[in-house]
């Protein structure tokens, strides 16, 4: 896989060729998964297995320590210079049993470990988890209870009841993240203390997409329903692939229409508007722009810098 330098959100970046119009192919898929070449990415239950020096095992030559034969489910992840790349689930065995096929040491969230992989290893892993996890919760059809079975390489799953035959396709969930600038001076943008989060955790607000709403109606129902701001100006930023285990993040920049602030004292307990030097002095201090994996971090970094 390539592992050039490319600024993108962590878990992007489309280092993978996903090759849709082949993995419909069962010959095709067949000729990889005998192919000495190609790969297959172990994992166990949502987590990477991982070597001593916690980085995740070399992938194994499909074939080789029967990870095949050993997994509940083995899907198609794409081509990484014409080499198939798979994943498999080793959920079904218990850890032991999982790290011994492996050939790892543990098993690990790929979260706790990106800061020490590349960007196209936590990308791929982070793919394969949300992928692994979206088969585990669709062994049954939603509208008849028949078993699914999974085509297309794992990129979608069908109903096998007699007269039902629902086909089903990978779950996305996206979420929007805001980054709200007051209106006038001094340059100030808004951030919330969440329930659950400590005394002097800030972060950008940010919420699910409801069925029926575009992206910017769902920000300003956000900003609405969670800090009593209106909203103009919404302005998309940039999106994040967020595998965990379902979403998507879109982020978005939006002006206040007042500096006034109601929180919902549910979700979000405290909001407040920060200038960039109060956030610079937070982060001197110690107090990071949010986890490094973030958007929200790019997005309060770029807006730091004065970037759009
Ligand atoms: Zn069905």
């Amino acid at each position: 896989m390539r592992t050039d330098d490319r600024v993108v959100a962590a878990y992007g970046g489309g280092w993978l060729d996903r090759a849709a119009a082949l993995r419909g192919d069962p010959a095709w898929l067949a000729g990889r998964l005998a192919d000495p070449e190609s790969v297959v990415l172990p994992l166990w239950r949502d987590r990477c297995l991982v070597d001593a020096g916690r980085t995740p095992v070399r992938p194994a030559v499909v074939g080789a320590a029967g990870l095949l034969a050993a997994a509940d489910e083995t899907v198609f992840l794409g081509l990484a210079e014409g080499r198939a790349v798979f994943a498999a689930d080793l959920s079904g065995r218990a850890e032991g049993e999982a790290r011994d096929l492996a050939g790892a040491v543990e098993a690990v969230d790929v979260r706790a470990l990106v800061g020490g992989l590349g960007a196209a290893e936590a990308a791929v892993q982070a793919y394969a988890k949300g992928l692994l996890h979206w088969h585990r919760g669709q062994r049954f059809c939603g509208a008849c209870g028949a078993a699914t079975v999974a085509g297309a390489g794992g990129h979608t799953r069908a109903c096998t009841g007699g007269g039902c035959g629902r086909l089903l396709f990978p779950r996305i969930e996206p979420a929007v993240i805001m980054l709200v600038e007051a209106s006038g001076e001094p340059e100030r943008c808004l951030l919330a203390r969440h329930r659950g989060a400590g005394e002097d955790s800030w972060s950008l607000l940010a919420g699910f997409v409801e069925i029926g709403e575009s992206l910017e109606d769902a920000v300003r129902r956000e900003l609405a329903e969670e800090a009593g701001i209106a909203v103009r100006g919404v302005v998309y930023q940039g999106s994040q692939a967020w595998p965990f285990p379902a979403g998507l993040m879109v982020g978005f920049r939006a002006t206040a229409a007042s500096t006034e602030v109601r929180v919902d004292g549910a979700e979000v307990v405290e909001a407040r508007w920060f200038t960039r030097d109060e956030l610079r002095a937070r982060v001197a201090a110690g107090r990071p722009l949010g986890r490094i994996d973030s958007i929200d971090r790019h997005l309060l970094g770029s807006w730091l810098d004065g970037r759009s």
